[in-house]
């Protein structure tokens, strides 16, 4: 089963992603993991990269397509779960065609939905403690720490993704209005979207998620 999860920055593609492939047995492939894992080769490739993310554009797709095919060709799993992927129509045509390859199919898209307003809290606001990863909101209530930028079981400060503030937010934002969110048209014509409320709770949505999977397996 493939299965591709499209959404805005902070609809909680991560989480969802990790829900699906504990349960189904599939591959997580996350375009932004892969990319930042890249990073760390800190070379020319990795500059470009790093400031791409950092201004909150898209990389350029001959980069990701690369990144997706080495990963696609891994037999070991029951499909994959795409988590950032494609992220324009270039992107989504060249897995069709990498897809048809593989002689494989994509089963379901699933399109998380959240208004621009709930997904900027969650972004600016989101903290992670760099030894227990636990996340935390300080712009959303009952998801605050204690003591402000402080972990409250780890008792050390909490650290942001450099690409989790204002400015790149609102950058991130418009890069997905204008280059990703054509592709909910593209999918729902091929009768593959499903939509889901993404500002409910997660267990919630994936609750959801699941009933929408077990229908079509
Ligand atoms: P994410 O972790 O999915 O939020 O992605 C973080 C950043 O990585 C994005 O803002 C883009 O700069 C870059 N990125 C991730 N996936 C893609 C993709 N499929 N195409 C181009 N850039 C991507």
């Amino acid at each position: 089963m493939n299965i591709i999860l499209l959404a805005p920055p902070a609809a909680g593609k991560g989480t969802q992603s990790a829900f699906i492939t504990s349960k189904y047995h599939l591959k997580h492939i996350s375009t932004g993991d892969l990319l930042r894992c890249a990073l760390a080769k800190n070379d020319e490739m990795s500059s470009y990269i790093q400031n791409e993310m950092n201004a909150g554009r898209l990389v350029s797709d001959e980069i990701i397509l690369e990144l997706i095919k080495n990963e696609l060709v891994d037999e070991s799993y029951d499909g994959v779960v795409l988590d950032g992927f494609p992220r324009n129509l270039i992107q989504a045509m060249k897995y069709e065609e990498l897809l048809t390859d593989l002689n494989q199919t994509l089963n379901c898209v699933l399109y998380l939905s959240i208004d621009k307003e709930i997904a900027e809290k969650r972004i600016v606001g989101r903290h992670t403690c760099p030894n227990c990863k636990r996340i935390y909101n300080s712009m959303v209530e009952g998801q605050k720490s204690l003591e402000e930028g402080i972990c409250d079981d780890c008792k050390i400060s909490l650290t942001q993704r450099s690409d989790d503030n204002q400015q790149t937010f609102d950058v991130r934002y418009d890069t997905y209005m204008k280059e990703t969110s054509p592709l909910i048209n593209f999918y729902s014509e091929k009768g593959l979207l499903k939509t889901l409320d993404a500002s409910k709770d997660p267990n919630e949505v994936f609750l959801e998620i699941q009933k929408i999977l077990d229908s079509i397996l």
